[in-house]
Parts: C-alpha cells; structure tokens; sequence
C-alpha cells in the first residue's frame, strides 16, 4: 500500500539531505505517514575532514521511537558519528517522540524550538489552553493530542526568527506559526529545501479511503490559529529565491513538492 522507498529507513532525497517515514497507525482506520529528516553538516574541505555532525529536523511519535531509533543507527554509522541537535517543529506528539530517548543517547545533543513553543515542550503547558479563531479547534480541542514531552530547559536552544544558532549556515530556523504558537520550519541551505512540519501537508484529501497525495494547509481540528498558518503558508512562499523544495513531515510524495506548486494551491486566496 505504501510505495515508499524510504519506509522506516533514511535515504538521501537531496545531497547531505535524507528522509526517513514512519506510518502511525492514529486507529484502526487512519494512518499517516510521518517524516522525519537528518542532516549531514558537511564541511567545506570534505576530502581531509568527513562530516560526522548530524542534525535530525523532528522525531516522530512516540509508538515510533524504535523503529526511528534503528533507522539513525543505519545511517550514523561511524564512531565518531553523533546527533548534535533535534530541530523540531512544533510540539505535536508526531514531531518529538523519540527526543527524550535521543537526548539520553546523545549526551551533547540539544533541541532547538521556537521560544512559543517552550512552555509546551519544556514547561507542560496544555495546548488545550490555546484559543481559537476556528470553531473546528475550537469543538475538537479537548480530544487533541498533548505535546508528551518535556525537556530539560538545559537541553534546549530558543529560537525566533533571525536569531543565530551554531549550525544556521545549514539550516535556518523560520517561524511558520499558526498550526501552534511556535511552529518553526527549516531551510536546508545547500539544497534549496526546507522542512514544514504541518505548516503544510500532502497526504489524501480523505485517509479513510484514499492514499493520492493532495497538498493541503494544516489538519484546521488540530490548528490553533488558522488566520496564522494561512500567512505561514504565505511567508513560505516569499521564500523563493532561497527554496525550490518543501517537504512536509506528512507526506505520500517522496521527492517533496516544487515550490511553484504550492504556489498554485494558495493562488485563489493569494490573487
Ligand atoms: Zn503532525
């Protein structure tokens, strides 16, 4: 049913840029996939001093862990190799599973989060404790998924737009928020790609009965501020002259989707 080369396991969709998807089974009639990607922080004299830095943009959901925990050993495979930092994307359950067992792992690694999302991630803030533009949030709220995790402050980089971090050569932290307070997206730098977590989405229309990708904003019943993620959409595409390809963490395409084709699906409203 799935025709996805990287199923549980990492394959390079973009030089130093590789995508591992896991499908979580959300019951007995849904499931999604859920990506996860790593990052090789090349340096520039390759040939004398390999790459052995690692970054992963978000960790899957938690009945994930083992099999994600499995796929980064398949690719850090060198003694040396070791997972620096865990670049998440908002608290949603499907985006930090395996952080804490990352974080025991890797005793250096830290997570970068937007500073909007730290009482979420750090501080066991409710989600539910968001108000709403939508009434779909709104009805829904009290059945929605809680971050389930919560970091050591210590573990942890805060980030806003512009703000500097020890790897934004490779990746550059971008506020995309709407979906959550402090939802974030990264831009691959080498590669013209970046990572939107679930600013943007690309499964089927209806996961009960089909599986034709179909791009799409936010689930709007998990979103707390649909106005918000609407512009978040908006400022991705204003990212042109530094992207060509978004891939979002929920996605049946395996090769991410062209920037231009995002383009076309806000057209009507953005017009
Ligand atoms: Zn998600």
């Amino acid at each position: 049913m799935y025709d996805l080369p990287d199923l549980n396991r990492f394959v390079e969709v973009r030089p130093g840029l590789f995508r591992c998807t896991i499908i979580w089974n959300i019951n007995k009639f849904v499931d999604v996939p859920v990506a996860t990607f790593l990052v090789r922080c090349d340096s520039l004299d390759q040939g004398t001093n390999p790459a052995h830095d690692w970054l992963l943009v978000d960790s899957g959901a938690p009945m994930q862990v083992e099999t994600l925990l499995k796929a980064i050993a398949g690719v850090l495979t060198h003694e040396k190799d070791t997972l620096r930092y865990i670049c998440i994307t908002h608290a949603h359950i499907d985006h930090t599973g395996a952080t804490p067992a990352l974080l025991q792992k890797y005793p250096e690694c830290k997570a970068v989060i937007h500073v909007e999302e730290k009482p979420f991630i750090c501080e066991g803030k409710s989600l539910r404790s968001c108000s709403s533009d939508t009434w779909s949030y709104t009805l829904f709220k009290p059945f929605s998924h809680e971050a389930d995790v919560r970091l050591p402050e210590d573990r942890t980089v805060t980030l806003r737009d512009g703000d500097q971090w020890e790897f934004d050569h490779i990746l550059q932290f971008v506020e995309t928020h709407g979906h959550t307070p402090g939802s974030a997206s990264y831009i691959h730098i080498p590669t013209r790609s970046i990572m939107v977590g679930d600013a943007i989405m690309n499964i089927a229309a209806n996961p009960w009965w089909s599986k034709v990708p179909c791009i799409s904003g936010p689930m709007a019943i998990s979103t707390c501020h649909w106005g918000n993620a609407m512009k978040a959409i908006d400022k991705i595409l204003t990212l042109k002259d530094k992207v060509d390809t978004v891939f979002p963490a929920h996605d049946f395409n395996t090769d991410g989707i062209h920037i231009d084709q995002i383009c076309e699906f806000r057209k009507p409203s953005s017009l």
